[in-house]
């Protein structure tokens, strides 16, 4: 049965999916003013993901140890020992006699008893488990905002269609009440979920990373032909924005962007966004027990945007954006 069949057996509203945000009054995902609904669960690993608490698909616990109030409720409700108290043996510490929580990730199952019970904000989670029905009810709160400005949905993550079945609920849902919709992904997906999703999908925003498929590899995890094939798989059959994150040092060179420039010229791009790496995401990394691979990273310089902006310029590609107010991944 593949996914359409699937979703027209079961009551389409129903289909269930994680989301971590839902984020109203977007305006950097598409036209006028949007939602965007954040999807957990990515397959690829991006050495400067800004959303890290996308990547896995469940829900998982954040900490935030320095604001904890020593309560002990989450030890107590913890069934699994995953949470204990732990002397800091800092000098600094032991002169103000501080204790630490620590969290065993491997001994938590996620359950979320203890962010249930937290007075501190010193444990929240990241993903909660949505009806498409629930989601259609948040979205369709603003729908005179979306009228008025040409907006709509925005179906962003991590990889979106790494839920192939909730994405395709949502989407058709939204488009059944004439909401404008659009799709944020990486192009790693299923081309059967691709033909799936394409007839209620009205802008792709697609992320073209590196176009060296080994460096692609070595930064993200995975090689770009899947991506490049979708791409080419889309190409003139739905509106499409580029999105191309400018990492400093890895895709920011002159004849990398020259081969950006050259794809967009070749497809049939109606924009190009240039997203500069910011550090917006980095403090997520801590309160997730994961390490940040590009600690020593700086922002792109005026310059390099003045550059690129130049070289655009000169090849031809009119219909390009600077926008560093996007989230990276
Ligand atoms: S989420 Fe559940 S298992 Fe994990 S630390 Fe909290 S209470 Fe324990
Ligand atoms: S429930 Fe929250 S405030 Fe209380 S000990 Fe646990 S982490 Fe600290």
């Amino acid at each position: 049965m593949n996914i359409i069949q699937h979703i027209r057996k079961s009551n389409i509203r129903n289909t269930k999916g994680c989301v971590f945000n839902i984020q109203k009054f977007s305006i950097h995902d598409g036209p006028g003013i949007r939602t965007t609904v954040f999807l957990k669960g990515c397959p690829l690993r991006c050495w400067w993901c800004s959303n890290p608490e996308s990547i896995h698909s469940k829900p998982e616990i954040i900490t935030k140890f320095d604001v904890c109030r020593n309560c002990g409720r989450c030890v107590e409700v913890c069934k699994h020992g995953a949470i204990s108290l732990t002397e800091d043996s800092s000098p600094f510490n032991k002169i103000k006699s501080k204790s630490q929580r620590t969290l065993n990730r491997k001994a938590c199952n996620a359950c979320l008893s203890c962010v249930d019970v937290c007075p501190s904000g010193a444990l929240s989670s990241a993903g909660k488990d949505y009806s498409a029905n629930e989601v259609l009810k948040i979205i369709k709160d603003d729908l005179p905002f979306y009228k008025n400005s040409g907006g709509g949905i925005t179906i962003s993550g991590g990889e979106p269609l790494y839920q192939p079945d909730f994405t395709l609920a949502l989407l058709k849902s939204a488009r059944k009440i004439g909401i404008h919709t659009a799709l944020d992904t990486s192009g790693y997906a299923d081309p059967k979920a691709v033909e799936s999703i394409l007839p209620y999908v009205n802008l792709f925003l697609y992320d073209i990373k590196h176009l060296d498929s080994s460096l692609h590899r070595k930064y993200t995890g995975v090689d770009n032909t899947l991506i490049l094939n979708n791409l080419y798989r889309i190409n003139g059959r739905v509106e499409i924005y580029l999105r191309v994150p400018l990492i400093p040092g890895i895709n920011d060179g002159e004849s990398h962007l020259e081969e950006i420039i050259a794809l967009a010229g070749k497809l049939e791009i109606a924009k190009v966004y240039f997203m500069p790496y910011h550090r917006y995401g980095v403090g997520k990394y801590a309160g997730l027990g994961r390490k940040y691979l590009l600690p020593d990273a700086e922002n792109i310089p005026p310059e390099k945007i003045e550059y690129i902006s130049e070289l655009c310029q000169s090849r031809h590609l009119t219909d390009y954006e600077f926008s560093s107010e996007l989230f990276t991944r």
